[in-house]
């Protein structure tokens, strides 16, 4: 037991929490696994945490119960807030709810340094999320460090290396700007109601600077247009770009590879070829 507030099937129950699939509800009832989650997201006892889509609460709970000095949520779906207002009344002062959608809501006048972002996130909206929060106008960003559930898939395209199927953008701009693992595996029937595939926590410390100079921009530009037909030799699908074969060779890239050959220190060198 973590804290003095009801079993999460009763919550569920009590506020009418049915799961609905449009807004990418499996929720996590077991309070052991979502201590276990917060716990991979590392000392709060001195730090923000940013959750997305709280739901009935059993990660704000770990979380809360961890020490974090300030929650705050951000959920979508108004049937969970009066849940959560329930949370906010046994931990006081330090959960702030606020209900909207996470892709448009700007909470930073909420949060203060150092900041954390932990959630179960709606599969539908996962890694948009993280491609932003990855790919800000100024870095360092607002936060220091990421622990999330994707599906299994997804966390093993953020990890992926060169070479491997799962290896892409995402791979690409996790490594630049980050250090990311996955952390805990997690069957379908950890969930209510259960997804059809496993899931995975991934954590990502974000690096103080990117791991090589590149224009984030032309960066993201040239890797997307690599990876558009990624069983095409660079040469072709990069052939927009003047000059290419030469700048390639430039970068240390035969211009015969292909995009899912070549490392994140390669496509920065690209990118540095492409910035003149
Ligand atoms: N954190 C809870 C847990 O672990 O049991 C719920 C996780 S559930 C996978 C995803 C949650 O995100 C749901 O509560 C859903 O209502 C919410 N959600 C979906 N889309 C959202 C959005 N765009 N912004 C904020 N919350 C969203």
């Amino acid at each position: 037991m973590i804290d003095n507030l009801p079993p999460l099937r009763e919550v569920i129950q009590r506020h009418g929490l049915s799961a609905r699939k449009s807004l990418g509800q499996n929720f996590l009832l077991d309070l052991n696994l979502t201590a276990k989650i917060a716990r991979a997201a590392g000392d709060l006892s001195n730090a923000d945490v940013l959750e997305i889509g709280p739901g009935p609460g059993g990660l704000t709970r770990g979380l809360l119960a961890s020490g974090a000095r300030k929650v705050v949520v951000i959920e979508k779906d108004e049937r969970c807030i009066p849940a959560l207002e329930e949370i906010s009344d046994a931990y006081p002062g330090r959960l702030v709810i606020v209900q909207g959608d996470a892709l448009e809501i700007d909470v930073s006048h909420h949060l203060n340094t150092p900041v954390k972002i932990a959630a179960n996130l709606p599969y539908n909206v996962g890694t948009a999320l993280l491609t932003n929060w990855l790919d800000p106008p100024e870095w360092p960003p607002f936060w220091e460090s990421l622990t999330l559930m994707f599906q299994r898939e997804v966390a093993e395209r953020i990890v992926a290396k060169p070479g491997s199927k799962a290896y892409g953008r995402l791979s690409i701009l996790a490594e630049w700007r980050s250090e990311a693992h996955i952390v805990m595996d997690l069957p379908p029937q950890a969930f209510t109601p259960p997804p059809k595939v496993r899931s995975a926590v991934v954590h990502l410390k974000a690096r103080p600077e990117p791991l090589y100079p590149a224009n984030p921009a032309i960066l993201r530009t040239v890797v997307a247009k690599a990876f558009q037909q990624r069983r095409k030799m660079l040469r072709a699908s990069l052939k927009s770009y003047d000059d290419i074969e030469r700048k390639l060779e430039a970068a240390g890239i035969d211009p015969k590879a292909r995009a899912e050959t070549i490392d994140l220190e390669r496509f920065c060198a690209l990118a540095r070829q492409l910035d003149t």
